[in-house]
């Protein structure tokens, strides 16, 4: 394998389907690595944090002490793409926190975790999401929340037929309540996501210094 000469993207390696992220990333030609540890982040330039459990994630993130770096590097801008759980731990707001649980709070929206009831704990849909061109989305959902409400400044990419938002951006930071990291084929939203960074470099002020 020749080395990657991409965007080099950490992936939150701590829970849930870190690896899937990886392989789309690194598909893309992105140098993915794994992020566990708090002096990884300034070498990335861009966080993706996978699907899995948010109440465990939100808890291994603050006792590696992990958490408050990663959201002052949000915060500075540092480009982030979250999928279900990811979702959930990008968000300023959550309906439904197990006790204790929170969030990064950089993406203004307010989710509720498990937002379809026990008949629909998992389940699969197409969604027309034009900002990703022409072929709809395939929207696998795995105990997946759902956006209530969020900003002026919240692009929605996708929503489910009855109008709740599922897919969302908001300046660098991307989310999904859906997986495209487990759907063969579907790559356009790390293709969006590298696309991000990518702009996130060019008009770079120098606050963040460059990866490499
Ligand atoms: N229900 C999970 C949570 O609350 C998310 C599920 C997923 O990431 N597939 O974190």
């Amino acid at each position: 394998m020749s080395p990657a000469s991409g965007p080099r993207i950490g992936v939150l390696g701590i829970q849930g389907d870190f690896r899937e992220h990886i392989a789309s990333l690194r598909a893309l030609g992105a140098d993915a690595v794994l992020l566990r540890r708090p002096e990884e982040l300034a070498a990335l330039d861009g966080v993706v944090i996978p699907g899995g459990e948010s109440s465990v994630m939100d808890k291994l993130t603050r006792s590696f002490g992990l958490a408050a770096p990663l959201r002052d590097a949000l915060r500075s801008g540092l480009p982030a793409y979250g999928t279900c759980a990811g979702m959930i731990m990008l968000a300023a707001g959550l309906a439904n926190p197990i006790a204790g649980q929170e969030t990064l709070g950089v993406l203004d929206v307010s989710v509720r975790r498990n937002a379809f009831g026990a008949q629909n704990e998992s389940f699969e849909i197409d969604i027309p999401m034009p900002a990703l061109g022409e072929r709809p989305v395939h929207a696998v959902f795995i105990r997946a929340p759902v956006v209530e409400t969020h900003g002026d400044a919240v692009e929605v990419l996708g929503a489910l037929p009855d109008g709740r938002a599922v897919a969302v951006q908001q300046g660098n930071i991307l989310a999904s309540a859906f997986h495209p990291e487990v759907v063969a084929g579907e790559d356009r939203f790390h293709r969006r996501f590298l696309e991000i960074i990518e702009r996130a470099q060019c008009s770079s002020n120098g606050e963040r210094e460059p990866a490499r």
